[in-house]
């Protein structure tokens, strides 16, 4: 297996705060990775950065063979990169399925395919029920679901998601957990932050470490619960890592 992505000594900084520093790995096409770090890590930043929402102030990022740094979200959107935002930004005045309408037609050109495929990503997230409902009137559980299908109905080749499961009850971890298990059977290559550990230790095939901008560790999730950088970085959150 190739990489798909590369991550070369990236840093960005944010007047004094040094958000990501010099940070680097690769991820291959079919993982699912999982991306941990405390609060303030960096986490989200370097989900941006990736994902176009941001430029590096150094280094650079190959997607695919390509050099795509400095890429505009829309256009890593059309390579392939999607993410979820941590803080959902529907547009609340629309239905559901008009949300994820708005992502299909990156791809589709015409409102009946739109239409196809945000259905299909309705189902496949399990919001078919919701698909006419004002997307204002979701809960904080289908809002995280809506968030999944709008990155999702863009088609990615790569998807990062950053805390899905933030605010759902046990059994929506439980079904999140299993449908973004299957998405590399699917040809969907996953980089995954989530506060709730235990679900991505589940799944992840590997993780990598972040703390204050640094990556401190990499490896398997097993690995990672009993290396003492990763233990001493948690130090002080309410948060059990195996
Ligand atoms: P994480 O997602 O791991 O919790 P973030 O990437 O959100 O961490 O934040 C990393 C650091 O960068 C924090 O100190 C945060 O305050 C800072 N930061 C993130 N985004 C901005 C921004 N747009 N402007 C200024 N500082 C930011
Ligand atoms: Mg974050």
């Amino acid at each position: 297996m190739s990489a798909l992505l590369e991550v070369r000594n990236i840093s960005r900084s944010f007047r004094t705060t040094l958000a990501v520093n010099d940070v680097s790995f690769s991820v291959r096409e079919g993982e699912l990775v999982g991306l941990m770090g405390p609060n303030g890590a960096g986490k989200s930043t370097l989900f941006n950065l990736i994902a176009g929402v941001l430029p590096p102030s150094a280094g650079e990022i190959v997607y695919d063979g390509r050099t795509v740094t400095g890429w505009k979200a829309h256009d890593m959107a059309r390579v392939g990169i999607a993410r979820t935002f941590q803080i959902p930004k529907p547009y609340r005045q629309l239905s559901v399925i008009e949300n994820v309408m708005l992502s299909a037609f990156l791809r589709e050109k015409s409102i009946v395919g739109a239409r196809k495929v945000a259905a299909a990503t309705l189902d496949d997230v399990g919001l078919a029920d919701f698909a006419e409902s004002p997307a204002s009137s979701l809960t904080v559980g289908l809002l995280k679901r809506l968030e999944v299908a709008r990155a999702l109905a863009m088609r990615p080749k790569l998807v990062l998601f950053d805390e899905i499961m933030a605010g759902l009850t046990p059994t929506e971890v439980g079904s999140m957990t299993s449908f973004v298990a299957q998405l590399p059977s699917r040809g969907i290559t996953v980089i995954w932050v989530e506060h709730v550990l235990y679900a991505i230790m589940k799944t992840a095939t590997r993780m990598i470490v972040i703390n204050r901008g640094k990556q401190i560790a990499e490896g398997t999730p097993a690995m990672m619960a009993r290396d003492p950088a990763v233990v001493k970085a948690y130090l002080g959150e309410e948060i059990a890592i195996a």
